[in-house]
């Protein structure tokens, strides 16, 4: 059986054209399932019945009851197995006045970044569309309205094009689940090629690119899947980006890792490679990871180097992660329960 959310409203409209009904069905089917968040089909009560059993029998539709729950104050993070195999973690932040959901895009991550768990063990294979839609329904059962979404989760977002774009498109569209574009970050440690792309086609989205360092060597060293891509294409992808969409800044996410990329040089590195740029840098203190020999900046680190950052003339701030009591912050997240 088929994914409801993998169906698109064009194919949704051939498929009951091939069986019978009309094609307006089609905008009655989405609004129960994206708006209404119904578990069955069999609760959409202005379809006729006949309709109702077979969409059932060709479609799973409703939220996974998760392999594990994990809930602080701050956030909510779900184990989930998913439907076309293996497990992928998503997280529910409560931020002030609306929810966030962190998504994964595969299962596992083949970019080996040196700092985090969802790179251990590489990538199994790329999550569809409605795997990642699935991410949010879920959520949604669990705690809510969710406004934004952020594709920071596992995986890398651009060695998943496709199927990123595809469920952006549902998730923004208002016959769908209606978000809005702007309320929707993808995030990627920086495949260029795909950013090019992305720029100029792409969904009306926000673009994060994780930086690791302003240093070639560091960043190699900490980011070996984007290697072969040095930091003069990716800054060159992004002023792509930024002219494409009017001027809109990227976001650098800098995780700050002790004694690897908080010093004094780190700072004017950053100004140099980001003075041109329309952007937004975002110092994210490491959260500690099992396994993972890097170690986070001390308070008065992390204070110092966002104070020389705004005096270089950075647009900077300090991203304190949510939801470190359960393991769901940052390049935290795994896909296996217990680990
Ligand atoms: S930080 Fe992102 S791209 Fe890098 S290994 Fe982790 S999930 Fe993959």
């Amino acid at each position: 059986m088929k994914l409801f959310y993998d169906v698109s409203l064009k194919e949704l409209k051939r498929w009951l054209d091939e069986h019978g009904e009309t094609a307006y069905r089609a905008a009655q089917i989405f609004e129960w399932a994206y708006q209404h968040d119904v578990t069955s089909f069999e609760e959409m009560t202005n379809l006729p019945t006949d309709l109702r059993v077979a969409l059932a029998e060709a479609f799973t539709i409703g939220p996974l009851e998760p392999v594990t729950l994990a809930e602080d104050e701050a956030a909510l993070k779900a184990l989930l197995a998913m439907p076309g195999g293996g497990d992928v973690e998503c997280v529910a932040m409560r931020m002030e006045g609306y929810t966030s959901a962190c998504l994964s895009s595969q299962v596992g991550c083949a970019v080996g970044c040196g700092f985090c768990a969802s790179a251990m063990g590489g990538c199994d294979r790329n999550l569809t569309a409605g795997e990642i839609i699935l991410q949010l329904i879920t959520l949604r059962a669990k705690v809510g309205p969710i406004r934004n979404a952020v594709f920071m989760g596992m995986g890398e977002a651009f060695h998943n094009y496709e199927a990123v774009c595809e469920a952006i498109d549902r998730m923004t569209d208002k016959r769908a689940m209606g978000m809005s574009p702007g309320h929707i970050t993808v995030s990627t440690c920086g495949v260029v090629p795909m950013i090019h792309r992305y720029a100029h086609e792409g969904p009306k989205t926000e673009l994060a690119v994780s930086l690791g360092s302003a240093d070639q060597g560091i960043r190699d060293m900490l980011m070996p899947g984007v290697s072969r891509w040095d930091l003069g294409d990716l800054m060159a992808a992004c002023y792509d980006f930024s002219q494409a969409r009017k001027g809109q800044p990227v976001t650098f996410a800098y995780v700050m890792l002790a004694g690897v990329n908080d010093q004094y040089h780190d700072v004017d590195r950053l100004a140099r490679l980001l003075s041109a740029q329309p952007h937004h840098l975002n110092l994210i203190p490491y959260n500690e990871v099992p396994d993972c020999p890097y170690l986070a900046p001390d308070e008065p680190t992390i204070n110092t180097f966002y104070r020389r950052c705004r005096e270089a003339g950075l647009n900077v701030s300090v991203r304190r992660s949510r939801g470190q009591t359960i393991d769901a912050a940052c390049g935290q997240l795994r896909r296996r329960a217990g680990v």
